[in-house]
Formats: C-alpha cells, structure tokens, sequence
C-alpha cells in the first residue's frame, strides 16, 4: 500500500512547538492522520478545514507511520486503531517508548465498541479517544482542546518566559531536525551562537531586573531583525529558508538560519545582529550599551552532528568573545579565510578609484571580410600594486553586490569616451567603442541621466558608443528592460547583445529588443569544428541576425580556421585573440592604421 501523504508546507512556520494558545496559532498546527482508510481521513480533513486547519499529513500505509512521523512532527496525531500489519495499540507503544514523541498528542479514532479496546489505548498513553464514524463538531472541539492543552505544555516546557523565544530544549530538537534536513537535501544551514559581551558585568552593578530588563528588550529586538524582511536576502528559494532564534541561560542565543543562499551569507546576519544589538538601551532611565561575540558554524562545511554544530559555534564564539567581542568568527577555517579574502578585496575596492587602480584594455573589433579594426570594446582592469592584475571576473560581482558598480561604471563610460575622443583627434573619427552595462547598472534609474551627461561632457559622436548588455540579464522583466534600452537609445547611442546564446531567449523575443548588434558568445566557437550542432547554430544565428538587420560578431575567435569559416558564413565582425587580446590603450594605438 502506498503512503499519501498530503502536506501544505507553511514558509517560515516556526517550529512544532510554537503552536501557542491563540486560536489562531492553533489553527497552525500540523495534523497528522493515520488510517488504512483514505476516505475516512478525508472526510476528518474537511470537518477540520472547515474549522480552519490548514496543515495534514495523511499516512494510509500504516507502516510508515513512525518514519513520517519522524520526518513531519506533527502537533497532533490522529490514529486508528485497527489497521493491518501493524496495529494503531503498537505505534502508540513505540511512540510512548520514544523520548521525542513521549508527549505527543494522541487521539484514538476508533469504530471499536469495545470498551477494552479504548481502555488498553488509554492505558498505553493515549491523550483522547474518537469514536467512529466521527461527529463533526465532537472531533473540533477535541482536537481545539488537546491543541490548547499541549500549547500550554510546551509555553512551560519549551519557552523562555522573559523573551518569550524557544529555549535549549526546542532548539537541539529542532536544530537535529533541521540538521537532517539539510543533508538530505543539500541545503546550506548556518548556526549562530550569539553572547552578549556585558551581560553579566550589568546585571552585577544594575541588579538582576536590569539584567532581565536587558535580555527582554534585546530578545524581542532579535527577534524584530530576524522576523523582519531584512535577513530574506540571504535565503535561497527553497520552500525551507527559515530563521529560528532561541533563547538559552543568560546573556546567550542561538540562531538557526536553514536554506542559505551560501555559508558565507551566514557572516551577512551576524554583521546585521550585531549591529541591531550595539543600539543603545533604555534601562531605567540609564543608556546602555551593549555588544555581542558571535560564533557561526555552518553545513554542509562542517559535516557533524547537531552537539557538536553547537560546540564548533560555540568555540567560535569564545574565541571572539576573549578578544574583545562585538564581532563575528566562523568556526571553520576555511571559510574564515575565504571571507577575509573577500572582505580585503571588497575594502580594496572601495578605494580602488579613488586610487587610480582602475584601467581599460581595449581588444580590437575587426570587419571580417577586410580584417581591418572597425573598433574597439573596452574591457576593465584592476591593477593591485602586490598583486597584478584581477581580471573582471573576480571583482564585478562583488562591485554589482556592494552598488560600487555605479560610480565605477560610471568611470568607466567617461574614460572610454575620453579615450574614444583622443582617438577621434588622431585622426580615427570612425572608430566604434563598445562599452559593457552590468545588469546592476541596469536597474539604476539615475543609469540614464548620468549617462547622458557623461556622453554629452565628453563630445563623442553617440552613434559611435555601442552599450553592449549580457543576454542572461535582458531575460528578466523583459517590458522593464526594453524600456531602458529604448530610453537609452534615444541618446543616440546603439546597443549590442553581448554573450548571445547563453541566456536562453526565446526568438521573439529577441525581435522585440532594440538591438543594433548581435555578438555571438565564445562558447559556440571553442568546438566549432568538431560539433556539427555548434556550426549549425552559428551559421543560424548570423543569418538570423542578417534577416533581423543586426550587425553579428563572433567573440573569442582565436584561429585562422574560425576566420575562414565566418567569412564563408558572413559573419560582419570577430574580435578574438587570433587578433589581438584586451591591450593598454597606447598598445592598442599601435594597432590602428596611421590617419584613419
Ligand atoms: P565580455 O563582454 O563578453 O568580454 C569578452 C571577454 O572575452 C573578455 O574577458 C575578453 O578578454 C575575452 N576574450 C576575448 N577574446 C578572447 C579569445 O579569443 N579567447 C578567450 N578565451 N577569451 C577572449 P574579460 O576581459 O575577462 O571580461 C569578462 C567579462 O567581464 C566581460 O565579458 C564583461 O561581461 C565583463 N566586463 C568587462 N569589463 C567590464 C566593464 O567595464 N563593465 C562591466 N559591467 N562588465 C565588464
Ligand atoms: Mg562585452
Ligand atoms: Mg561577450
């Protein structure tokens, strides 16, 4: 017999336990059904909907019930008694005997008569019994009471009553649980064990209700932070992004973040939590000020159990706490180490145009058929004196995540007008210059201003500036996008679609984009010969291109074979290292025929 199992997963539903009195948060709760009958369970779900629950596990495979249970952790369970193979006596003796299920809810649905029968399954621990076929409004107001009941339970048992957050108990089940989780489905989850520096230095000299005061007004601005929509950022798509904050003995919390973009993202919050936290405090008519050590230990980095997930976060967060605190540290090595790169490069960043760091190569574009240069495309560079140069690759993302893309996309469209203008006056007045647009760049609304402005200070014909924009990034928002480009046109300039073929654009398109180029990507050219299906794209594409009046140009064409080919094929321009690559502009002068 097959398992049905129906769930209506809630994103960012707290845990289990959090199912606390209100009548609302009742209706929270995760119902679970086990019964050989499909039809009775459903019948069970619609009198329960109609009250208002959302949440049902249904298991009509008895023998699954435990490993589902296991998985699911319901608030509640609904359990038949006569069932084949394994009886519903037997699952609530093995639940019973089970520490984490010890106090679930039980209520026995049963069409037994029998009086033995109901007394046995009180007997084994069972909360409530139900007898079949149910009456509707006997099985919600049982079911309204044992809910209540165990929400009170657990607000003892599983809640601080100072902050109000989860205590230890709920979060080393719940970080087990989510632990599990991630390694079955290879998500990323962070744990944060966060210890408030002076913690016990205040409650010494302001007394013990500061002291409660402190953690009270701290917990619930945590808990602001964590709930509010400022940490979503981090979380990937996945239906389990959550954050749960827990509250343990003390100046100490623990967040567990679950479905993480990245570990590293974990080192965002802990900025954000500290930050939140160094706030000041209002405590009887005192400010105080108050920092946090935090300790971060990650999956899937640190592949241990969840004891030792909380000793590694914990280590970290003595280590910060010993040097002063109001700071953050992974527990793992590696990842410190990573995060420190990033960090040095993204300050380095920073001050890389205000010192003079940045430069532009510039790889000649040339006519196919008479392979002379039509024009150049201007790619960046960043020039660390230690260092050498970093190609773009590594320092663009971290310019499009931290907004420095705008004032250094802005350098970058000034110097390549300046360059394209000193080029003018060498006696070079058709030469094209391509400059790339980052999607971030893109999104900018001040984009179109700034642009105008440069393109007017500058004195460059606009018609010879070609904005080339990465096809992946037109892909979303397609009516927004088309838009900026149509705006971005009317400043004479043309616009190219860079990396063709990569980003999966559907034909039409492509036919409603403003587009006065088509630059074909250098992954089409690597195999041209040795995959028919490669050839066969290229040769459609320029066609295409041709039929559609763009201009196509072959990127990273680097042998005389590939030449020929886009010659037969008529193909307009290639810019490739065949050529030349990406050079200084005084390189690239050299290049360029004396008097234009
Ligand atoms: P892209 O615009 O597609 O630039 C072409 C890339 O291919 C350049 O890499 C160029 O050096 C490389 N290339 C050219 N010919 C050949 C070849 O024959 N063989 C091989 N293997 N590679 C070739 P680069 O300079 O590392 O730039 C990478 C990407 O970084 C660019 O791709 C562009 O998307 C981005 N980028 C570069 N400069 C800027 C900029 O100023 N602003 C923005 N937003 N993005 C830029
Ligand atoms: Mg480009
Ligand atoms: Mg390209």
């Amino acid at each position: 017999m097959q398992a049905a199992i129906q769930t209506i997963p809630l994103r960012n539903r707290e845990s289990a336990a959090d199912v606390s009195g209100s009548t609302a948060n009742l209706l929270q709760a995760k119902i679970m059904m086990v019964d050989d009958e499909p039809i009775t369970m459903e019948v069970v779900q619609t009198f329960l909907e109609d009250s208002g629950y959302r949440q049902f596990v249904l298991v009509d495979d008895p023998c699954k019930a435990l490993r589902i249970l296991e998985e699911q952790r319901p608030d509640l369970l609904l359990l038949d008694l006569k069932m084949p193979e394994i009886s519903g006596f037997e699952i609530l003796q093995r639940l019973r005997a089970d520490d984490r299920f010890r106090h679930l809810p039980v209520l026995i649905l049963s069409s037994s008569s029998d009086n033995a029968d109901k007394l046995q399954a009180l007997d084994l621990g069972a909360t409530d019994l139900l007898s079949k076929p149910v009456d509707p409004s006997e099985l919600q107001l049982r079911v309204r009471n044992t809910l209540a009941a165990k929400a009170y339970q657990d607000q003892l048992a599983f809640y601080d009553p100072l902050t109000k957050l989860p205590n230890r108990y709920l979060f080393l089940e719940r970080l087990e649980w989510a632990l599990k989780r991630a390694k079955r489905h290879n998500d990323v989850l962070a744990l944060l064990s966060i210890e408030l520096d002076q913690f016990d230095k205040i409650s010494d000299t302001l007394g013990l209700i500061a002291g409660d005061e402190m953690l009270r007004q701290l917990g619930q601005r945590i808990a602001g932070l964590v709930r509010g929509a400022d940490l979503s950022g981090f979380f990937g798509t996945g239906e389990d992004s959550a954050a749960n904050l827990f509250h343990f003995d003390g100046g100490v919390f623990a967040l567990i973040l679950r479905g993480l973009r990245r570990e590293r993202d974990a080192a965002r919050a802990a900025q954000q939590l500290l930050e939140t936290i160094r706030q000041p405090l209002q405590i009887s008519q005192t400010e105080i000020y108050v920092t946090a050590s935090i300790g971060i230990s990650t999956f899937p980095t640190e592949r241990v159990k969840n004891i030792e997930m909380l000793q590694l976060a914990s280590g970290a967060r003595g280590y910060v706490k010993n040097r002063g605190g109001n700071a953050f540290k992974f527990s793992s090595r590696q990842i410190n180490t990573k995060y420190q790169r990033r960090i040095n490069l993204e300050a380095r960043l920073r001050k890389a145009l205000e010192r003079d760091e940045l430069v532009l190569h510039y790889q000649p574009k040339l006519d196919v058929a008479a392979n002379t240069i039509t024009g150049v495309e201007a790619l960046l560079r960043w020039h660390i004196p230690e260092r050498g140069l970093v190609p773009p690759c590594q320092f663009i993302p971290i310019a499009e995540e931290t907004g420095l893309i705008g004032p250094i996309g802005e350098w970058v469209l000034t110097t390549a007008c300046r360059q394209q203008e000193a080029w003018r006056q060498a006696g070079h007045p058709t030469l094209d210059m391509a400059v790339n647009l980052s999607p971030a760049q893109f999104q900018n609304g001040d984009l179109l201003a700034a642009f105008r402005k440069i393109i007017a200070k500058s004195g460059i014909n606009p018609r010879r500036l070609i904005l080339e924009v990465t096809e992946g990034v037109l892909m979303e928002d397609v009516d927004v996008k088309i838009d900026a480009m149509n705006r971005l046109r009317e400043l004479g300039v043309r616009l190219a679609i860079d990396d063709f073929g990569t980003g999966y654009s559907s034909l039409s398109y492509l036919l409603r984009l403003p587009l006065d180029e088509l630059k074909i990507d250098r992954s089409f050219f690597v195999n041209l010969f040795e995959d028919a299906k490669s050839r066969a794209l290229v040769s459609a594409l320029i066609h295409l291109a041709r039929n559609l009046n763009l201009r196509t140009v072959a990127e990273g064409v680097e042998t005389e074979k590939q030449l020929e080919y886009l010659q037969k094929e008529g193909c307009d321009l290639y810019q490739g290292f065949l050529f030349s690559p990406a050079l200084p502009s005084e390189e690239l002068s050299q290049l360029l025929p004396s008097g234009d």
